[in-house]
């Protein structure tokens, strides 16, 4: 049988076989546009060139990527970034024509010899957000894209019905096809293409394919994800990663694209031909070596992946439970990894990328699906990860096969976990206090707990169904509180304090209630409440490293920029901390993994054949972090207002949240707040609160002035046009948008700190308390 006329079984996993012609799916495909280029070696980790589609046009272009490219914006993130300034309005909006999805690489991406170098980095501008959001992802496609010969793919413009965008490496093309009869949902479509464009009828073919796609949910919510693929050759399946936040899938799913596809050829250890192999296998090798011996008694990840970390969040009061209003619960223990491991398949490496030993990526194999249109089917669901473990919490689901259920279909549909399971919990509080109610959501009995009602909730999204209910909460938490309010059915202030969006985004899955860092490590953050920027919680709250306001905007500096160096290179930030060498304690800044960042340096001149050193290195980050805040700025985001976070965030919003943990507020309000014993038992629960409350709200104000002040911005969080011609930016229309807004900002009396400091420390222009204007 020739591979086109195969029927092919997909999973030898115990998983239901299905059944497809992919000679009949392909021979109605229609060729839309084909693109021949010719082959470029990679040198240094650089293929040199980018690729430009325009799905209205379907025009099909290289451009190309200059030293002074390479500068300013290292790669990755930093490229993507600058593909977007180029090419977008500021009035662009995510549903835009001109509005584009980038999926970048960097000049690490495709390294086997060093963990967890496989990461993509998607940007778009968001549906969520109204501004651009970045997303990192593991799979083979980043790698793929740049074997093939390019950096980065940015694509413009929408295609009037379903297309596949296909880029092989075999015949040197690009081409746009539609694509009529292919599932659209993508644990189906990615085994479908992974068979259709395979050279040949084998598991070695099939790994050579990479396919990036949403689901139906993408289409329908503003929660789409992408999933990118890496065909397992154990499993016999093409397993998935996701760039999960800010609605990307969404954006894919606007422009009509079905699926992209990479083809490689083949592909080694230096296929990126770094400047010093040797140099590049030693550093690995040491990495190796550690993971090897120091895993298994630190993080586990071999073992469990990421949900090791339910058992310690539940144990630091730190487990989002019932929408955050509790860090810990009774019932906690029977999501901890032990109960996954017993789920999970033994199968390792477990790697999202070739050569990561780190292996953290796991699946349950033979999954019996409960619900919705594969119900009785088995399955393998990718994860679950500590996030979607702890958006299980958030709802209060304590059994591992519904979080295994919320995690399958969300992946399936293409929708994030952490922006669907943070809204649902957000309404399911409403239910609780009868804001919203079944009729309210059409028929749903969104209270705590209701497994059944969240995976209606998520098939009726992928439906499309239009009842107004459905149509609003599928835009996420930002949209529900507006229509909550706007009909008069809860207190604005409860409303707006118990929803965990800022800037649109929804929260991932911590309590940070008792972090002021980790706070601002959400709210002080780029594209919004995403805990890739910066993770305090234990320096700041555990460990007490980071008492002051100082020292607290040091690490709100320190930390989002090292940790976006990531994004730029096309790495995993996991290796770096997720494991630790054996003497780091000893070390003078344990936090900062000074051994690691030692390696990263090495790891990227060995490739480059640059001469970095680690200060460079957040030099790289910073350019690329301020330049993304200047963009925000641009698109009139960008400021103090839109830094705002939720005070469930903070502190306790309701009687029931305080009186939980009472002890522990009491003692701050005699120890913090410097209130006598006698006055603080003579107040009632709800006048505690509200002192804690304007008590909390104050501090976190204090930290956006030392964080901005830290950064080079101005008091209204602005980056300035000196501060970003210090990091060597002189795009003049850039430095004069930054100066017309500090100029408005003057004028409108916002360019003033707001009291952080102290007589010893005098801020930069007259104190005033700026915030109570706000
Ligand atoms: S550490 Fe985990 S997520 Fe990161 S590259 Fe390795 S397997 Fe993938």
């Amino acid at each position: 049988m020739t591979k086109g006329q195969q029927t092919i079984q997909t999973y030898d996993s115990g998983n239901t076989k299905h059944k497809w012609d992919i000679k009949t799916l392909q021979q109605k495909h229609s060729i839309l546009a084909e693109y021949s280029y010719k082959h470029s070696r990679i040198e240094k980790g650089y293929a040199n060139r980018t690729l430009y589609i325009n799905l209205s046009t379907n025009e099909i272009k290289e451009k190309k990527v200059t030293e002074q490219m390479k500068k300013l914006f290292t790669g990755g993130r930093g490229f993507g970034l600058k593909l977007i300034w180029d090419s977008v309005k500021p009035t662009t909006r995510w549903d835009s024509e001109e509005n584009e999805l980038l999926i970048t690489t960097g000049p690490l991406c495709g390294v086997t010899q060093y963990p967890g170098s496989g990461k993509s980095l998607c940007l778009s501008i968001s549906p969520s957000t109204d501004i651009v959001c970045d997303s990192n992802v593991g799979g083979f496609f980043g790698p793929y894209l740049k074997f093939t010969g390019f950096d980065a793919l940015e694509i413009q413009g929408k295609a009037t019905e379903d297309v596949l965008i296909i880029i092989d490496e075999e015949k040197h093309t690009v081409r746009i096809e539609t694509a009529p009869l292919e599932e659209t949902n993508s644990h189906l479509l990615a085994e479908q293409l992974t068979h259709m464009y395979a050279s040949e009828d084998t598991d070695l073919s099939r790994q050579k394919i990479s396919v990036v796609s949403a689901g139906k949910g993408a289409e329908h919510s503003y929660w789409g994800c992408m999933n990118f693929s890496f065909y397992d050759i154990r499993r016999k399946a093409a397993r998935l990663k996701q760039a999960g936040r800010g609605g990307l899938g969404t954006v894919l799913r606007d422009k009509k694209i079905k699926a992209i596809v990479t083809k490689v050829t083949s592909f080694d250890g230096v296929s990126n031909h770094p400047a010093d192999p040797e140099t590049l296998a030693r550093v690995g090798t040491k990495l190796h070596e550690e993971i090897r011996d120091l895993d298994r008694s630190q993080c586990n990840m071999r073992a469990v992946g990421t949900v090791h970390l339910v058992e310690i969040m539940d144990d630091y009061d730190l487990l989002p439970t019932e929408n955050y209003r509790f860090g810990s619960f009774p019932k906690a223990s029977k999501i901890y990894s032990t109960e996954f491991f017993k789920l999970f398949t033994k199968i390792i490496p477990d790697g999202c990328w070739h050569g990561c030993t780190m292996a953290c990526a796991k699946t349950v194999d033979g999954y019996t699906v409960l619900t919705g249109p594969y119900k009785g089917q088995k399955v393998t669901v990718d994860g679950p990860e500590y996030e979607t473990c702890g958006c299980g919490a958030n709802m209060s689901l304590w059994d591992p096969l519904w979080i295994l259920e919320f995690n399958f279909y969300c992946d399936t549909y293409g929708m994030d976990t952490i922006s669907a399971g943070t809204a649902i919990a957000f309404y399911m509080e409403m239910y609780e206090y009868g804001i919203l109610n079944k009729e309210r959501c059409n028929g749903l009995e969104l209270c705590f707990g209701n497994a059944e009602a969240v995976m209606e909730l998520l098939h009726r999204i992928a439906r499309g169904e239009t009842d107004e209910f459905t149509q609003i909460a599928s835009k996420g938490i930002r949209r529900v509180k507006d229509w909550i309010i706007e009909k008069g059915w809860g207190d604005p202030q409860l409303v707006n304090d118990c929803g965990m969006e800022s800037k649109g985004l929804e929260y991932s899955e911590y309590v940070t209630k008792e972090s002021l860092a980790m706070q601002g490590g959400y709210g002080l953050t780029l594209k919004g409440p995403q805990h890739d920027e910066a993770w305090l919680i234990f320096m700041d709250m555990v460990n007490n490293q980071i008492p002051t306001f100082a020292d607290k905007a040091e690490a709100l500096h320190y930390f989002p920029m090292w940790r976006t160096w990531f994004g730029l290179n096309g790495l995993c930030k996991l290796p770096w901390n997720d494991v630790e060498p054996a003497d780091n304690a000893e070390t003078d800044e344990p936090a900062k993994v000074p051994g690691h960042v030692q390696n990263y340096v090495e790891y990227q001149n060995a490739v480059t054949g640059w001469n970095v050193t680690k200060e460079e290195l957040i030099l790289q980050s910073e350019r690329c972090y301020n330049f993304q805040r200047a963009l925000n700025v641009w698109m009139g985001r960008g400021t103090r207002t839109d830094d705002w976070i939720p005070y469930r965030s903070m502190g306790p919003v309701t009687v029931m949240e305080y009186q939980s943990r009472q002890e522990r507020y009491d003692l701050q309000l005699l120890e913090n707040l410097k209130m006598k014993k006698e006055k603080i038992d003579q107040l009632s629960t709800e006048e505690k609160v509200q002192i804690l409350y304007d008590h909390r709200q104050n501090q976190y104000q204090k930290l956006a002035d030392a964080v901005y002040y830290r950064r080079g911005w101005t008091p209204n969080g602005v980056p300035t046009p000196q501060k970003m011609k210090q990091l060597g930016f002189t795009d003049k229309k850039l430095l004069s948008m930054l100066q017309k807004k500090i100029d408005a900002d003057e004028k409108a009396g916002l360019n003033v700190w707001g009291g952080v400091y102290s007589k010893q420390e005098k801020p930069p222009t007259k104190t005033l308390r700026y915030w109570e204007k706000w």
